[in-house]
């Protein structure tokens, strides 16, 4: 990462702490590692990417609906899903700091270095050996590539490392009073599960026909090893997925289908398209039979942000066979035989966005620390270019003074516009500061009310991006306002 860009890193970590968009969780007993949480205008963004994501799959999508099942689910779901045995990273310790650390990411970070200083064939050399030994599940050769490679520990110095282990990413805990292994549940590490023991309900219930996708938004929890890079990496995240359903054997078009309109769907938040790329997963997870992943350009480098992965149809034949219960979809349309599809089980397509990265490449995105600077002064502000529909607020309504009456026509306003629109009063400071106050949360719209206001019913819009003000009747402002934050 260069200085600009870590720079630009830490200001945005910075900003979102002093404009309530995100706290460290329990800050005040020093905080708890890679837990988040999210303040007064955090949680309006949040909310408005998730409305966003429900109206594009589900409102967009006759054949899509949502639904919201429970955090805790049967523990029997996830040996089917082969969570319990192997949803795991390689971790090691050093015994003199007691510190654990992902074996991989011990060799990447090598990696990283040998880049930095020039020598690329042992990057690439090594990058191969972490590639072969990750393919084969060899621990011990990752073990050997640390020795090899003389990787010391950053907090200790020392290269006095233990074993590799599997660690399972699984948070577990007790159901009931007695603290017995037979009532050990998890917490879920991933919010597909509970829409695919639910596939034949949704679709019975709501007369489904293939294909047809269900969608979902919700909490997961994973044990990360190593948490980094603010809300990239989070023990307790939210994911916004969707399964969609399909016939055998038409699983390729569909999944050419949701990888085009998955990016579509960013790009049309206006973000540059140099900023994503595709990255074809070369190591197929046990269920899938392709996997892409949509990746942004993060300050630190290209990373994740949405899977999209073709599971055929593993997981609904494993709960079939974990259940008892059948799984299979009686298709009654007619295939080129003439006669019916019948019975199967269906293949699916899977859309998997995390929402606290989506977050956080929309706050990245929009930051910009702007030079206003003329001949005569320096000026700068802080500006958040949100998309209007993402923006936590969509105007704020300021009486030029606290008197003639000027605060009670604000309000008036005020009570106007609130059913449809977020929007925030204030009348402490010069408006000047209101108005970088709004600029710093990403507000499109600040309404200025005075004197001529109580004339002729007039009101200055100033308009965040241009900074450009005009003279609008008030009684417009709902459909100004609407025009420009509506989806
Ligand atoms: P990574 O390789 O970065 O660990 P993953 O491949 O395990 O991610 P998936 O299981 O495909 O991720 O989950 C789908 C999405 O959920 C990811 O694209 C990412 O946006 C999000 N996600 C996964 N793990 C986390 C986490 N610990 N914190 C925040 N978001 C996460």
């Amino acid at each position: 990462m260069s200085k600009n860009t870590d720079e630009l890193f830490k200001n945005v970590i910075a900003h979102a702490k002093e404009y309530g968009f995100v706290f460290q969780s329990s800050e005040i007993y020093d905080g708890l590692s890679a837990v988040y949480d999210y303040g007064q205008f955090g949680a309006e963004l949040k909310n408005n990417i998730k409305t966003y994501w429900w109206k594009a799959m589900v409102q967009m999508n006759q054949n899509i609906v949502g639904i919201d099942s429970a955090i805790f689910m049967h523990p029997k779901i996830w040996e089917a899903s082969g969570h319990v045995g192997g949803f795991s990273d390689p971790m090691i310790d050093n015994k003199d700091s007691k510190k654990r650390y992902r074996a991989d990411q011990l060799l990447e970070d090598k990696i990283a270095r040998y880049d930095q200083d020039g020598k690329t064939d042992k990057a690439e050399l090594l990058q191969k050996d972490l590639d072969d030994a990750i393919k084969a599940d060899d621990l011990e050769r990752l073990r050997e590539l640390i020795v090899e490679h003389e990787i010391a520990d950053p907090v200790s110095g020392t290269r006095n490392w233990t074993e590799v282990r599997q660690f399972n990413l699984m948070f577990s805990t007790q159901m009931g009073a007695i603290a017995d292994d037979a009532d050990k549940v998890y917490l879920r590490p991933e919010t597909a599960q509970g829409i695919f023991v639910n596939y034949l309900n949704v679709q019975k219930s709501g007369r489904m026909k293939i294909p047809f996708g269900i969608a979902q938004i919700g909490k997961a929890f994973r044990n990360e090893v190593i948490a980094r890079q603010f809300i990239i990496r989070m023990r307790e995240f939210e994911q916004m997925e969707m399964q969609f359903f399909v016939r055998p054997g038409t699983q390729k078009e569909w999944f050419e289908h949701w990888k085009a309109a998955r990016l579509k769907w960013h790009l049309a938040l206006g973000t540059d398209a140099a900023k994503y790329r595709y990255h074809e997963h070369t190591k197929l997870a046990h269920y899938a039979d392709a996997a892409y992943d949509i990746e942004f350009e993060f300050p630190f480098g290209f990373k994740e942000v949405e899977g999209i992965h073709s599971r055929t149809d593993f997981d609904l034949s494993q709960h079939q066979k974990f259940s008892g219960k059948k799984m299979q979809y009686f298709d009654p349309e007619l295939g080129e035989d003439g006669k019916p599809y019948g019975n199967y089980i269906p293949y699916v397509i899977e859309t998997s966005i995390g929402l606290d990265r989506m977050f956080l490449l929309t706050m990245i995105n929009a930051y910009e620390e702007e030079d206003l600077s003329t001949e005569e002064k320096q000026d700068s502000r802080t500006v958040l270019r949100l998309h209007p529909c993402l923006a936590p607020v969509k105007a704020a309504i300021f009486p030029l003074t606290k008197k003639d009456g000027l605060p009670e026509k604000a309000r008036e306003i005020m009570e106007s516009l609130q059913l449809d629109f977020n929007l925030q009063y204030e009348e402490k400071d010069a408006i000047g500061k209101r108005y970088r106050r709004q600029d710093a949360i990403g507000t499109p719209f600040c309404i200025t009310v005075d004197h001529q206001t109580l004339e002729d019913n007039t009101v200055t819009l100033r308009h965040r991006d241009s900074m450009q003000q005009e003279r609008v009747p008030a009684d417009q402002l709902d459909k100004i306002i609407g025009d420009f934050v509506s989806w």
